[in-house]
């Protein structure tokens, strides 16, 4: 992985002092090298088209956390806190938005995160955009789509538990998906699969959810035993390298199943809107 660049150190440091936890994303480091790999999955043509815009696809997606100021409702379409609406599988929760709508009131579905169907409304706008060959259009859908896919693969965005706050994990949301990856980021490796179409992309939404919020019991739990119990841990700097060591040992291997998992997803959304598009031979002007 190439070192973080200046701009970004202190973009980075802004984004520390103006936002004390971020806990709306993964990390800069992890995004763009989601959507690294996945344009590298994409089977050809599309991965063609994709490498030709490869640098704004990969430098823009973070873009979706930095409007969430300015652009009404985007903070809600980055996670959605299911165990709000019951117990693991959630079947309560109704996967058809006007169903859950109506079971819920669209307030509450909005309050608690709407990620898995906006996930399916990006989706669809990609598509219209890919038939009508709007480059421009394409690459922001396309970086959209893909933060918010990867998004439902970070374990703390499924939960209203989501940094922590509940459990004495306090801050753990942006110590794992950030400062951790960037410390270790040298020992972390991606093994994405290959790319498949999606059917319902709404439903496969939800799996993805399903999937991420099993492992957030881990993540608190990965925290609490990382923690020296002789040491008070409450400014940044108190969570040091053995700290850290500690939680990549558990939460490490998670961010690389996490990741990789993002990365075939992402593909795999693409692709889908290609394939719903009717296969367009995309120029890239
Ligand atoms: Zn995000």
């Amino acid at each position: 992985m190439k070192k973080l660049q200046p701009f970004w150190q202190i973009g980075f440091i802004l984004l520390v002092l103006i936002f004390p936890a971020a806990i709306w994303s993964w990390g800069f480091v992890a995004h763009k090298w989601i959507h690294r790999e996945a344009i590298r999955l994409l089977p050809l043509p599309l991965r063609g088209f994709y490498q030709s815009v490869a640098d704004s696809v990969i430098e823009k997606s973070t873009e979706p956390d930095l409007r969430r100021r300015r652009v009404k409702n985007e903070e809600f379409h980055h996670y959605i806190d299911i165990d709000h609406y019951g117990r693991y599988p959630f079947v309560e929760m109704p996967r058809d938005y006007q169903a859950a709508v109506q079971k819920f009131s669209a307030d509450t579905l909005l309050q608690y995160g709407d990620a898995p169907w906006n996930v399916a409304r990006v989706l669809d706008s990609l598509v219209v955009a890919m038939r009508q060959n709007r480059t421009k259009d394409i690459i922001q859908f396309s970086v959209d789509l893909g933060h918010y896919v990867a998004d439902l693969h970070m374990p703390l965005h499924s939960s209203e538990n989501y940094d922590g706050q509940m459990s004495g994990n306090n801050g753990i949301h942006s110590r794992f998906e950030w400062q951790m990856i960037e410390r270790h980021q040298g020992r972390i490796q991606l093994t994405p699969n290959g790319v498949d179409s999606i059917a319902n992309p709404t439903a496969a939404a939800f799996e993805i959810i399903l999937n991420s919020y099993i492992w957030a019991d881990n993540l608190l739990r990965a925290d609490t035993h990382a923690r020296d119990p002789q040491r008070i841990y409450k400014a940044r700097e108190d969570f040091d390298d053995a700290y850290y060591e500690k939680l990549f040992a558990v939460a490490g291997p998670i961010a690389e199943q996490q990741m990789s998992a993002a990365a075939t997803a992402v593909a795999s959304y693409w692709y889908t809107a290609w394939l719903r598009a009717g296969r367009p031979q995309l120029t890239g002007k």
